[in-house]
């Protein structure tokens, strides 16, 4: 494989925009925050906590892979320029938009040239220099590529803020549909165990996620969560990003289908519940063919399934009850029991204030003993369940 010369900015534009198939923010398209710098595949805008926007100056250290996955622009049969960045170079490159103020922090991966081994070599040497001789202190997403060995993931943890390996499928059986080189358990998983491993000894700042492609391998929502739901308990993953497959143009995938948007979105919002509402895998609402409803969310199709648990009381619900209410979310929660010690509630107007989503949730409540069912609707409005990153 033959590595190209090229000047640094033009480098950075190619590998900025090759490492835009790792995700490492919401899907900005359902916040509210508008996407800056987007004219720069490298700035990446992560949504992070709350809805909040950080700048990562997102790049590959190369392009140059020998593997070659299905659905992957890198891929190692895909014809095109393959490039790479010294370590001393991306570090200075780097450290030039973050002193300028454009970008916040870093995410690095790359692609596996020679080995895994070689591969992460050079990126973490890219990080060295930034920790110990530019004295850099800032956020470090880092990749951990898969057959990574121990060593070298140590040696990332110590300087990363965070540690992410892609586990790609929710089994051995949906990743061999994607890839003929990665291997499930020997390099993915492991993967995972080793860096869970060292931060349970010392726990990463920003914690471990990994990410899951949707949508090209036939794999049901229901597996996925399933998945996702040992994850978070075995491994104390901080998040999973799942990521609506895209066809790539001479890829052995060209020909699937993209994975809508919406599927990905509704698998967050389920992520969400079963992380945040103490909902468990069994009562997340699937549809008969094992996926969530597109139309209605989850917390929505939930309460639709189990009328018995409605109305609810909002002046006597517990906390955990009054989370389940579709447009109630856990701060509105909270607020709903800060005010019962004030005042009883009588009116939508006082749920309102609480930041409860009203026209959500009236359907399923009372009021000191009165139903106020939302006017002339035979069914409940196909609408996003409450901002999702209210309290991420
Ligand atoms: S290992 Fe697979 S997913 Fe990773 S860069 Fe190479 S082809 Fe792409």
């Amino acid at each position: 494989m033959m590595i190209k010369q090229l000047n640094s900015w033009e480098k950075l534009k190619i590998l900025g925009e090759g490492s835009k198939f790792d995700v490492c923010g919401f899907p900005s398209i359902f916040t509210k925050k508008k996407k800056k710098f987007q004219r720069f595949g490298f700035i990446y805008p992560a949504v992070g906590r709350k809805g909040s926007c950080v700048n990562l100056f997102k790049v590959l250290q190369s392009n140059a892979c020998e593997g070659n996955c299905f659905y992957c622009a890198n891929r190692k049969d895909r014809n095109f320029s393959r490039i790479e960045f010294s370590p001393q170079e991306l570090a200075k490159l780097f450290l030039l938009y973050y002193k300028k103020g454009l970008v916040n922090g870093l995410f690095l991966s790359s692609a596996i040239y020679q080995s895994s081994d070689k591969s992460e070599e050079k990126m973490l040497k890219t990080i060295e220099l930034l920790r110990y001789k530019y004295s850099y202190r800032g956020y470090i997403h880092y990749k951990i590529l898969p057959g990574t060995s121990e060593s070298l993931i140590e040696g990332a943890w110590r300087l990363a803020d965070r540690l992410s390996i892609n586990l790609e499928a929710p089994g051995p059986k949906y990743l061999e549909r994607l890839s003929p080189t990665k291997k499930f358990s020997s390099q993915l998983l492991e993967g995972l165990k080793k860096i869970a491993y060292f931060n349970e000894k010392k726990p990463l700042r920003a914690g471990i996620t990994t990410q899951l492609v949707v949508g090209a391998a036939g794999e049901t929502d229901k597996e996925i969560l399933n998945f996702s739901f040992k994850l978070y308990e075995n491994y104390k993953l901080w998040r999973i990003y799942y990521s609506a497959f895209m066809p790539i143009l001479q890829t052995p995938l060209e020909e699937l289908p993209p994975c809508p948007l919406m599927r990905e979105y509704r698998l967050y919002q389920a992520d969400f519940l079963l992380r945040g509402y103490n909902f468990s895998p069994e009562e997340i609402p699937f549809e008969k063919d094992g996926n969530l409803s597109l139309k209605y969310d989850p917390k929505l199709a939930w309460a639709l399934k189990n009328p018995h648990r409605f109305p609810v009381e909002i002046n006597k619900a517990e906390f955990d009850e009054l989370i389940r209410v579709p447009g109630i979310g856990k701060i509105s929660a909270k607020r709903i029991i800060e005010t019962r010690k004030i005042h009883r509630f009588t009116n939508l107007n006082e749920l309102k204030e609480t930041g409860a989503v009203v026209k959500r949730a009236q359907n399923f409540i009372t009021l000191s003993g009165k139903f106020y069912p939302a006017p002339g609707k035979s069914e409940p409005e196909p609408d996003q369940q409450l901002f999702l990153w209210e309290e991420i």
